[in-house]
């Protein structure tokens, strides 16, 4: 079947249920449909399924739309919310009823339990309606003596086969006596899901269908719909399952989260972007960076894979890096902010100081979090507390030689107490204490590091000097010369 067939307008939807966060499967889900309409020049749209009012909150739905939006997957018709839409699908529900292709059903639930007891397999049991065969004038009569009744669809497909070619797995054969006569409405008037999915997506004019594979059963019932309502058929592609590294669906112990997670945790939105877009589709250039509009323009969906991709948080990380290398200062910079805030560091106000920093500091930042240890150095109020190896160094002579030197180079110079110290300045200080102290490599500058930051290794010593004003390096020495405990040598 061809992927698209003259004058014929693209149309994709992602249709996520507001009763959790959005997850990376549906986020690849809507990536996905995304890139298949934008690279077809189609239309992209956004449908919330809220028809389960038991489960559906308001919460979950504004997180959907912040999550989709942040990752710049927007849509082009305003989010439709299939619980506005209760009339339109009672509607066709009573079409249905009025041409015998549904019946009322007045079966209570205890008596649907027991005839599932009494079959002989539980797991393969359809419920045989008793009102299967009312007319309509005694269903009616029934509902108007006040009888609660659901609305089954009818099954008439039972010795027919539905051949799907479905884009991700090819030819896919659903028996019809799979499903027994479906509830499409249930007694309070609420519709389920099966039911309004196929009308809208035919109501909607969707012409694919990218979703995950577990919807493939549900194909069935739909297809039965689309044909009783005459009803375009869209082509569907069901997606692999992403696993985790136990070769299992993917779960919170081998690293599923939510794409608010993956914010937080300080991915940038084009990273998981391009990290998802790559999780069941291949770049035909076998690019690993790919932007949205690279994606855009490359996407088909004979590269989507029908294997179950498996969920690689090492890359995950190394393409982060990759976008964080890429960001601007300035806006990099930005990005960090909340995290510092966060950590309540008193950092330099100076912009010039700010971006000097991240340029300084980000090299091996794989997620925006990374920077939280880092700015710690440069708190102009709360020095870092010594870690344990610095804590057990100080305690010797050496050690304390060294820092008590830096010490007094730092108080040989009068220059601007707020601007750091220079290169050249600092090259002659450390010149000077290797002599006179007698020390070099690791003795020279594990101990002035400890006077600077609270830590032997970590920062690079000229990032420091250049990022630290030389008052803050005189305070941080007097500080760490100045801590309890340590017996004072010389
Ligand atoms: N609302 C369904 C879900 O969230 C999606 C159904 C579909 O894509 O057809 O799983």
């Amino acid at each position: 079947m061809p992927l698209l067939t003259q004058a014929m307008i693209v149309r994709t939807r992602f249709a996520p249920s507001p009763t959790g966060t959005l997850h990376m499967g549906g986020a690849r889900t809507a990536l996905y449909n995304y890139c298949l309409a934008k690279a077809l020049g189609g239309q992209y749209i956004l449908r919330i399924e809220d028809t389960d009012a038991a489960r559906s909150t308001q919460e979950a739905k504004q997180a959907l739309i912040q999550d989709l939006k942040w990752l710049g997957l927007n849509w082009d018709e305003a989010p439709y919310h299939q619980s506005e839409r209760y009339a339109i699908y009672q509607d066709l529900a009573q079409q249905l009823v009025s041409k015998g292709k549904a019946f009322y059903c007045f079966a209570s639930d205890q008596d649907i339990a027991k005839a599932r007891e009494s079959a002989k397999y539980p797991a393969a049991f359809q419920f045989q309606s008793p009102d299967r065969d009312l007319t309509l004038a005694q269903a009616q009569a029934r509902l108007q003596a006040g009888e609660p009744a659901v609305i089954r669809f009818r099954n008439e497909f039972k010795d027919q086969s539905f051949e799907v070619h479905d884009l991700v797995r090819g030819k896919v054969v659903l028996s019809g006596d799979m499903v027994g006569d479906f509830v499409i409405l249930r007694a309070d008037g609420s519709p389920v899901y099966n039911f309004c999915c196929a009308v809208d997506d035919g109501l909607m004019r969707i012409t694919h269908v990218l979703r995950g594979e577990e919807h493939l059963p549900n194909t069935l019932r739909q297809l039965m719909i689309y044909q009783a309502l005459s009803l375009p058929i869209p082509q569907f592609g069901h997606l692999s399952l992403i696993l985790g590294s136990d070769h299992k669906k993917l779960s919170k112990r081998t690293g599923a989260r939510s794409v608010g997670d993956f914010r937080q945790e300080g991915f940038l939105a084009p990273a998981v972007i391009n990290y998802l877009a790559l999780l069941g589709w291949s770049d035909p250039k076998s690019r690993d960076l790919l932007s949205l509009d690279d994606l855009i323009s490359v996407f088909t969906v004979d590269r989507l894979n029908p294997a179950g991709p498996m969920y690689d948080e090492a890359r995950l990380r190394w393409m982060n890096q990759q976008y964080i290398r890429q960001l601007q200062p300035t806006a990099l910079w930005q990005a960090i902010v909340p995290y510092l805030n966060q950590a309540a560091y008193q950092l330099p106000q100076d912009p010039a100081w700010q971006t000097k920093s991240v340029a300084r500091l980000m090299q091996d930042w794989h997620q925006l979090t990374d920077c939280i240890p880092v700015y710690a150095y440069f708190d102009q109020y709360t020095p870092p507390a010594l870690d344990t190896q610095a804590t057990s160094l100080i305690q010797t002579k050496e050690v304390r030689q060294v820092m008590l030197a830096w010490q007094s180079q730092l108080d040989t110079i009068d220059t601007d107490p707020n601007q750091p110290l220079d290169p050249i300045t600092y090259k002659s200080f450390i010149k000077h204490i290797q002599n006179h102290c007698g020390v070099k490599g690791k003795q020279l500058f594990m101990p002035i590091r400890i006077a600077m930051i609270g830590c032997p290794q970590g920062l690079d010593l000229m990032s420091t000097v250049e990022l630290c004003s030389l008052d803050l390096l005189r305070k941080r020495a007097a500080h760490y010369l100045s801590l309890p405990g340590l017996t004072i040598a010389d």
